[in-house]
């Protein structure tokens, strides 16, 4: 081969590998954003992820799976069966459940407790009709309440009183999401957002490649999701964020006195504290649930201290200001450029 010719091998050679490195390193991401949304637990979902198939088989599915161990809405579930006292036997979504809980309720105090589902069904927010039970009726059901009275050994559970009933509904939409990002990401999948009833779980970033932006509801006392009207937003990634609100699930009493639908285990009645909506971020959107429901038992001034002693659990608060309109109180780790 004479060198001209060796040369303009050479030169084709060499521009091939440019060329195969540069389809490599320039191949665009091969998927989509994939968007669901529809009606799950009496609530709605949204979903979206960039992947590069459609997974609203597996998301059904999880949602499936934790209804059919958690959901007392549904008669066959584990947690139906066991409040019924027809099993004993618990799966391992409900053991998790238990062993979270027994977690949570120790960190708020006992504000959070998933036992206090007699209550919830005394005050006319589970099975019954609206109710106003006395002080005899709340007294006697709240011998039946606490996360202690329940312990799993060996995959069965068992009960101090035969009566003690479980509510999982302050936990299971957070844990849902959990579950669903979860399941994503065994799959490959980095970039999603995950919301069941404004409960989010997140990772990545979103199809603007910008961190996932978060909104917060004001405070209005409708069941219209109409009526929303956004009083802050932040953005944020790889975490969990919830709200718990007594604005959207209320009884009115002839009076006009509104019983909301969060219940102070200790005391065994609707608690309104000073907190309007809690809005909890931690690394994991079970956590930020519990803790969301547990802070508008426990209060400004104790949620911040239960918040301080963790510092990966970030809090917004809306409360009342003294001439009717909102006050938004943040948590002192909150980031300054968030606010
Ligand atoms: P969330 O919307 O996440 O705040 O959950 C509220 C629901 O959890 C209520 O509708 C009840 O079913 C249940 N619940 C009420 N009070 C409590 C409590 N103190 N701890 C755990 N669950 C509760
Ligand atoms: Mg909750």
């Amino acid at each position: 081969m004479d060198d001209k010719k060796k040369y303009r091998a050479i030169l084709l050679a060499v521009l091939g590998v440019v060329g195969l490195v540069l389809v490599f390193v320039l191949r665009p991401e091969r998927g989509k954003w994939w968007r669901h949304s529809g009606v799950v637990w009496a609530t709605e979902y949204h979903i979206q992820y960039f992947a590069d198939r459609d997974y609203s088989d597996s998301i059904l599915e999880v949602f499936r799976r934790v209804e059919m161990s958690v959901s007392a809405f549904a008669p066959e579930s584990t947690v139906s069966k066991i409040n019924d006292n027809r099993s004993d036997s618990v799966d391992a979504v409900m053991a998790y459940m238990i062993e979270r809980s027994h977690e949570l309720s120790r960190i708020t105090a006992g504000a959070f407790d998933p036992t206090v589902r007699p209550l919830v069904n005394a005050w006319g927010f589970g099975d019954d009709d609206m109710a106003l039970p006395d002080t005899a009726q709340v007294d006697s059901l709240r011998r039946l309440v606490g996360i202690d009275k329940v312990k799993v050994v060996d995959g069965r559970i068992q009960k101090q009183n035969a009566g003690t009933q479980l509510d999982f509904s302050a936990i299971a939409k957070g844990f849902g999401c959990d579950e669903i990002v979860r399941m994503l990401q065994r799959n490959g999948v980095k970039d999603c957002l995950v919301e069941v009833g404004g409960e989010i779980a997140m990772s990545g970033h979103n199809s603007e490649e910008k961190l996932w932006r978060i909104s917060i509801d004001t405070p209005a006392y409708s069941a219209d999701s109409a009526c929303r009207s956004s009083i802050m937003a932040f953005s944020m990634t790889d975490c969990g964020v919830a709200t718990s609100g007594n604005y959207r699930n209320y009884h009115t009493a002839a009076d006009g006195t509104h019983y909301g639908h969060i219940i102070d285990p200790v005391t065994g009645f609707p608690r309104q504290t000073d907190v309007l909506s809690a809005t909890v971020c931690a690394p994991n959107c079970t956590t930020a649930d519990a803790l969301a429901t547990a802070f508008m038992v426990l209060g400004l001034e104790r949620s911040q201290a239960v918040v301080d002693a963790y510092p990966d659990v970030k809090a917004v608060f809306i409360t009342a200001d003294k001439s009717g309109g909102f006050k938004t109180v943040f948590s002192k780790n909150w980031p300054a450029d968030k606010k």
